[in-house]
């Protein structure tokens, strides 16, 4: 090694030790007549001191060293004098006096701070992204995630697991999203896809008689991208035979917790993970994936008002509708412009409007209806609002927020205003993470669109057995075997126990409007497969960067991502997706029809 020790490594210990070590100038003062240099490398910072009067050469040198040169340095560890200790470095106490010094490379200036977390445009940091790995809270992050990574590894190693690798050209998997397509040369017309997930591989692994398989497998999914999605992501995809719903849930909460517990031991989880039944979670938050690190839950008010004489009200009961709400604590006094707001973010999810009651505190000694503010109350008799009351639980000084109209509708608005008021009150502890199963999903949803059903989660996914006669008559109530676990407000997996006969696999692909000749060309080897003595099985994937992301409580998959695509799936580093020759195109037999998307930049 051109070192002999790194750069966070040097203790009291060391004192009198000659040393080398070889990193990065993080930061350079110069006093005149000393020169500091904070060295720095992977594991830390070192401060190193050249003294005029010890080795001019060497002191000559350093003159000439700016910020991010890389050198190595020899000298003697010392001990710092007193009161020039630094408290917040675990070297700190000790300094290196160079005795030599050696320049590797000199460095432009770079584009922004390494040895300070300022913001930057992303554009930027996207751009210089291996500068930006240079950063403490980026090195981190890396650090962080190789540490999860291997005690995943490490974990399900010691559960039987074996790791096993799968390909990443194959043929189509459907997870509901567009297929990124290679074209192949050697077979004209001919194209591979790039796995949305190792789906029926892994499947194809139980078939093999593995049992228990994992891997730390590369996901790729052309979809509108969010903060949390990217065309690349990695899962931790796991499939084991012989097993029900609950030995995979059971598995992965043993392995979730262990893992921050050992890892982030600051960060609290709440065990055992609390269950909901897709219909539950759906009526308490509105979505499936609830973040229920606060109440503010959704009620239903819908029967306590079905009689009254207000108009909204009775619309939406009249179209099959709801009426639901959430109690906002504290908040009765929220002036016209908080609750315009509150209204416009309801309008713009597509409700009509949004119906609030405020309870000021105050005058416990009045008629309820009268202390309550709200232009219902006088289409209410006191009855309707002692239940209203009652209901959300309310008491004096809280708000209740009111959306009418469709139940699907009603749950969207009513789930955005509660993440937005939690924010607001600041109810999300930052140092927890709470963990939710939710199971029994429908097996299928009707697409109004496609006009036939789709399923919920991928068509791999079992129905519940005793639904299975429901198939044919009612395929909506079919309840799948389909779980997924939440965190934080974030889908974080989804997994499933799947169909393992051909019988029931090939009745499903039917549901879903495949013909025949469709589902033996695109399932065909896979359903020969189930004929070969296909074991029951099942799997999940917890997606690794989102998990990871909630561990550092960060706001974007892209910071705990190596090399991230930005929000336009391009890579502004190396210039990807980029043209090909003209000699490429037509070795793959390709040609551009529409020239004029060529060279957009976004
Ligand atoms: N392949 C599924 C997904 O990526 C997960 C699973 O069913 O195991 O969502």
């Amino acid at each position: 090694m051109l070192k002999s020790h790194n750069c966070g490594e040097l203790r009291i210990k060391h004192i009198g030790q000659h040393v080398t070590l070889a990193g990065w100038v993080h930061r350079r003062r110069d006093l005149g007549g000393l020169i500091f240099i904070d060295l720095r490398d992977r594991d830390g910072i070192t401060q190193v001191v050249f003294n005029p009067g010890l080795s001019k050469d060497t002191h000559m040198t350093a003159t000439s060293l700016r910020s991010e040169y890389v050198i190595q340095v020899s000298g003697q560890v010392c001990r710092r004098p007193s009161q020039t200790e630094n408290a917040k470095l675990p070297t700190g106490e000790i300094e290196v006096i160079a005795e030599g010094i050696t320049i590797y490379n000199a460095s432009k200036t770079p584009p922004f701070y390494i040895n300070e977390e300022v913001e930057v445009d992303e554009s930027l940091l996207l751009k210089y992204r291996y500068l930006h790995l240079r950063r403490q809270g980026m090195r981190d992050n890396m650090l962080l995630r190789h540490r999860v990574i291997k005690y995943m590894r490490d974990f399900l190693d010691q559960k039987g697991f074996i790791e096993i690798e799968t390909p990443i050209l194959i043929k189509s998997t459907p997870e509901g999203a567009r297929d990124y397509v290679v074209p192949s040369r050697v077979h004209e017309g001919k194209f591979y896809a790039l796995p949305q997930s190792p789906q029926q591989l892994k499947q194809l692994l139980m078939v093999s008689g593995f049992e228990k398989y994992y891997q730390i497998a590369r996901c790729f999914r052309d979809e509108d991208l969010r903060a949390d999605r990217q065309p690349e992501f990695t899962q931790l995809d796991l499939e084991m035979s012989f097993v029900e719903e609950e030995d995979i849930l059971r598995l992965l909460e043993e392995m979730f917790t262990s893992l921050i517990e050992y890892i982030k031991p600051d960060v609290r989880v709440i065990k055992p993970f609390p269950r909901m039944s897709y219909v539950d979670v759906i009526s308490r938050y509105g979505t499936d994936k609830p973040d229920i690190r606060f109440g503010l839950e959704l009620k239903d008010i819908s029967t306590a008002v079905a009689d009254s004489q207000f108009i909204v009200f009775k619309t939406a009961v009249h179209a099959d509708g709801v009426i639901k709400g959430i109690c906002l604590p504290g908040c009765a006094d929220y002036t016209h412009k908080q609750i315009d707001e509150l209204t416009e973010i309801a309008k713009g999810l597509g409700a009509k409007g949004l119906i609030t009651m405020a309870w000021p505190s105050g005058d416990a000694e009045k008629e309820l209806t009268s202390q309550l503010k709200s232009v219902v109350t006088k289409y209410l008799s006191n009855e309707n609002i002692k239940q209203i009351v009652q209901i959300f639980e309310a008491k004096p000084g809280d708000l209740i927020l009111i959306v009418a109209g469709s139940t699907d509708i009603v749950n969207k608005v009513l789930d955005e205003l509660r993440r937005e008021m939690a924010k607001r009150l600041n109810l999300c502890d930052p140092s927890l993470m709470a963990f939710v199963f939710i199971t029994d999903f429908p097996l299928f949803d009707w697409s109004e669109e496609r006009n036939m059903w789709e399923c919920m989660h991928h068509p791999f996914t079992a129905p519940h057995e005793e639904d299975i006669n429901l198939l044919d008559s009612a395929p909506g109530k079919v309840r799948a075997r389909h779980y997924d676990i939440v965190c934080n407000g974030y889908e974080l997996s989804s997994g499933s126990i799947r169909i393992h006969t051909r019988q029931l696999q090939e009745k499903i692909f039917g549901i879903l409007g495949y013909e025949k000749q469709e589902i033996e060309d695109k399932f065909g080897g896979f359903l020969e497969a189930l004929d070969y003595g296909a074991p029951p099985h099942g799997g999940i994937a917890p997606g690794i960067d989102r998990f990871i992301m909630l561990l550092t409580n960060g706001k974007s998959i892209r910071d705990v991502i190596a090399f991230p695509k930005n929000q336009a799936a391009m890579d502004v580093m190396t210039d990807a997706p980029s043209s090909i020759s003209d000699q490429q195109l037509k070795e793959l037999h390709l040609k551009i029809m529409d020239a004029g998307n060529k060279g957009r930049s976004f």
